[in-house]
């Protein structure tokens, strides 16, 4: 098809969506009040954010599970956050899958792992969200709300920035740590940065430095990135200033400087 053509017919498209589903002032300012790493935003981003919101949920089904009953300022809570990462990049981004699968609470799924030995561990694991490889995103509202935002100097936790980011990481079909890049000569740049920069945390980890991530991104790359992702965008001056060249890496891949508005905030 002709570019102009798909262009107009995909201004079209986002036109009706936006139609469609319109955020209401009031709920807009209530989610705002309820993240205020959001509110830190430029009046210029939160437009986009809006904007984009209005096309994800226009693009995504949201299942409230076991009696959980769905609302605006739910479905929306979601939106804005899981948002935010794509802010730059675009919401096709997130074009591999459709449903999202909201629980009232966490949820406690069977695991079984075989080690080296060959022997069976079977174990519970409570799970906060989960994202799978073109399957749909479960989040658990009490964790996307609900929970006591972090503490002064306590590592960054937002469920939804984290599975978002497991979203983006499996653009390429797998979940290691590396999202999609442009080419192969920029894969080889983002190992370099990264690989130091994981290695480096994991051993103040070890040694119970207090870290501006959360240390569960000791359990692997691809965890790593999912709370880098958390922290570069809910306490980015933190992030900045304990591991800069992380920092900068993920400036690079979402086209974002989340901490040059966190100061003017
Ligand atoms: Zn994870």
């Amino acid at each position: 098809m002709l570019g102009w053509l798909r262009q107009s017919l995909q201004q079209r498209r986002e036109a009706r969506a936006l139609e469609r589903r319109p955020i209401p002032d009031t709920l807009w300012q209530l989610t705002l009040r309820r993240f205020p790493f959001l509110s830190l935003r430029s009046d210029a981003d939160l437009l986009a954010l809006r904007r984009l919101c209005s096309l994800f949920l226009d693009s995504k089904e949201f299942h409230g599970v076991d009696g959980f009953e769905l609302r605006n300022d739910i479905v929306v809570a979601v939106a804005a956050q899981a948002c935010l990462p794509v802010l730059k990049l675009g919401i096709s981004c997130y074009e591999g899958f459709v449903g999202i699968v909201m629980h009232a609470d966490s949820v406690v799924a069977p695991r079984e792992l075989r080690d080296e030995a060959g022997v069976v561990h079977v174990y519970d694991e409570v799970l906060a969200g989960e994202a799978v490889g073109g399957g749909p995103v479960m989040l658990s509202w009490n964790d996307v709300y609900g929970t006591a935002p972090a503490a002064q100097g306590q590592p960054a936790y937002n469920v939804v920035i984290h599975e978002f980011a497991h979203v983006l990481d499996m653009r390429d079909g797998v979940a290691d740590g590396v999202p999609l890049l442009p080419d192969a000569q920029t894969q080889v740049r983002w190992r370099d940065v990264f690989e130091p920069e994981f290695k480096q945390f994991c051993r103040w980890v070890d040694r119970g430095v207090e870290t501006a991530i959360d240390p569960y991104g000791c359990e692997g790359p691809e965890e790593f990135f999912a709370v880098a992702s958390e922290a570069f965008f809910v306490t980015p001056l933190a992030l900045k200033e304990q591991q800069p060249a992380m920092y900068r890496l993920l400036m690079s891949y979402y086209l974002q400087d989340p901490a040059d508005h966190a100061h003017r905030g």
